[in-house]
């Protein structure tokens, strides 16, 4: 163990390597291996005196998360240690599936005599791998991912009430060793109520973090991006990089990023592993988010859905399953299957196609006009609200400020709140107007589910939207005519397990790729959801901004 040798003194790439070395092993310091780093792997081989074994171990640094260097716990050791942390897909446990399993790699440096020499050098190794594994991810598909900076300071907020409850042991179960592993120095903020994460985003100096993580379901990062996007500095605070981890019963982001990285369906643990380990990696994506307005005039912004009729109903129907975990939405289904009804309603929208010449980029002017005292339809830029706007702002943000007293009511995502923040809704005229006529009003008015999607998973195992693309800048758009029998739409709900839904060519379902739509029910009462949360019911418009949040997506 003393013949450990150093042939490539700097990350040359001599023949392809950047690094050479021989260690012994932590556990049986008689088991030498010869290491090799390049740009691409890490290569480990046993040395010995026949060839039969010297098995050759490659490791991708694609699968890497981090390396540390260490001392050891004895004083009187001089070597120094260091650990390669990797993440590869294995095959799961008695299934032909493959999900992410960690493997660590440990190597006893002993260079010399000198402690301090021996930890340099082990340092040295660590910092190469760590190097290398972030290297070569930065463009896929042609699409240039950032990443966030290093090291990187997370706020990480926790739903301790989201889903079974457990969220914050799955973190420490799963998560919070592949963090420091990665050497993720992260704050841990519990939430204590309803819509505090949203308070908290709306006043923290942001300026502290690099990166917002929120460990729950989807109802909890709607509340940091309506939080970001209620302040002053909003195009700002909207390009803090967002993180999310599946901790609540609709992980619907979640499934999503992990099915942009192309990895197979996983559920549970294992999703939150494969979250955890794009979010180690650090990519930072573009996501788009729909501005949706509603009747009281607030205006909400969304990630992921937004949703009327039967899949509103499931979502806020099987709150009461919520101990059954992500199955709450299946047992919700069958439930209402049962009491299938029709939902009468008028249903509107802005082709994707049609609309080719028009902006639908985020650009904002910075004189673009203030909005007026609580009449956030100057948000709209339809034809009645051309006229050029006073200059004053200051007051109005004050009164939005001021009235901010949440309470967590149930079933209300936003109570008492205006935001007159964000851009403009380009595409929308205020609702009480005929919508513009370039829009196509769907001829029926009974209804048995209206399904606005901008990622592809609706929950964990329902790929509603397959065609979604984190920043496609489209509303994929479903709706399901009255008339469908009850085993029809559960074959279509099957179906959406696979992404196959399109494919059963169901006569009552319909598919769309808008950017912009507006839904008016007619009954006095119902449910309208977005992300997941109950809004205000009555009259709904919606418009796509592409690319307005960023995502850390992997
Ligand atoms: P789930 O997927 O299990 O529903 P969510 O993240 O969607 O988990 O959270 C459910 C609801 O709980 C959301 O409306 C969220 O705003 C709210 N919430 C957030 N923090 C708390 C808390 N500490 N106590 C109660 N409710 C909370
Ligand atoms: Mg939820």
């Amino acid at each position: 163990m003393m013949d450990h040798k150093k042939t490539e003194p700097d990350l040359s790439y001599r023949n392809g390597i950047a690094l050479y070395g021989e260690f012994t092993a932590i556990e049986n310091r008689k088991v030498r291996y010869a290491v090799s780093l390049t740009e691409r792997d890490l290569t480990i081989q046993k040395i010995t005196s026949t060839p039969a074994g010297r098995s050759k171990v490659v490791y991708n640094l694609k699968d890497c998360v981090g390396c540390r260097a260490y001392r050891g716990d004895d004083n009187t050791d001089t070597a120094a240690y260091f650990s390669a942390f990797f993440y590869p897909f294995k095959k799961r446990w008695m299934s032909s599936g493959l999900s992410r399993q960690r493997l660590e790699q440990c190597f006893r440096v002993e260079l010399l005599q000198d402690s301090r020499a021996n930890l340099e050098e082990a340092e040295r190794w660590a910092r190469a791998i760590r190097d290398s594994s972030v290297r070569h991810q930065h463009l896929r598909n042609g699409v240039e991912f950032s990443e966030v900076r290093r090291p990187c300071r997370v706020m990480l907020l926790v739903n301790p009430q989201s889903g079974k409850g457990d969220a914050l042991s799955l973190f420490t179960g799963h998560v919070q060793r592949m963090f420091h592993e990665a050497g993720i120095p992260h704050t841990l903020v519990i939430t204590e109520r309803q819509n505090h994460a949203r308070e908290l985003v709306r006043e923290a100096d942001l300026s502290q973090w690099d990166a917002l993580v929120i460990m729950s379901g989807d109802g909890l990062l709607f509340e940091v991006v309506n939080g970001l996007m209620e302040r002053e500095d909003w195009r700002e605070a909207i390009q803090i990089p967002l993180g999310i981890l599946p901790g609540g019963s609709g992980n619907a982001l979640s499934a999503s990023i992990h099915h942009y990285s192309g990895a197979q369906a996983v559920s549970r643990e294992e999703l939150l592993v494969s979250c955890g380990f794009l979010l180690c990696k650090g990519l930072v994506g573009r996501m788009d988010l729909t501005s949706v307005h509603l009747s009281s005039s607030r205006r909400l912004f969304s990630f992921l859905s937004l949703a009327w009729g039967f899949v509103a109903d499931v979502d806020v129907e099987s709150e009461k399953y919520r101990h059954v975990g992500a199955a709450r939405f299946t047992v919700g289904t069958l439930v209402r299957l049962a009491s299938l009804r029709v939902y009468q309603g008028k249903l509107a929208y802005l082709p994707a196609e049609a609309e080719e010449e028009r902006p639908v980029s985020i650009e904002v002017s910075p004189q673009r006009p203030p909005p007026s005292a609580f009449c956030p339809a100057s948000l709209l830029c339809g034809p009645a609200h051309d006229s050029p706007a006073p200059k004053a702002t200051h007051t109005l943000h004050n009164s939005c400020h001021s009235n901010n007293s949440f309470k967590g009511k149930k079933n209300e995502a936003m109570p008492g709140h205006r935001a007159l923040t964000g851009p403009p809704d380009s595409l929308l005229v205020p609702l009480d107007q005929p919508v513009p006529s370039d829009w196509v009003v769907v001829k029926e008015e009974d209804f048995v589910l209206m399904l606005a999607m901008y990622q592809t998973h609706l929950a964990e195992d329902l790929l509603a939207a397959p065609q979604a693309s984190l920043e496609d800048g489209i509303i994929h758009l479903f709706y399901v005519r009255a008339g469908i029998s009850r085993t029809a739409l559960l074959r279509l709900f099957l179906a959406m397990e696979k992404g196959m839904h399109m494919a059963t060519n169901c006569p009552h379902m319909v598919y769309a790729k808008v950017r912009a739509l507006r839904l008016e029910p007619y009954s006095p009462k119902g449910v309208i959801t977005v992300d997941g949360e109950a809004v205000e019911y009555g009259p709904v418009q919606a418009q796509i901004h592409g690319g307005l949040a960023r995502l850390i997506t992997g």
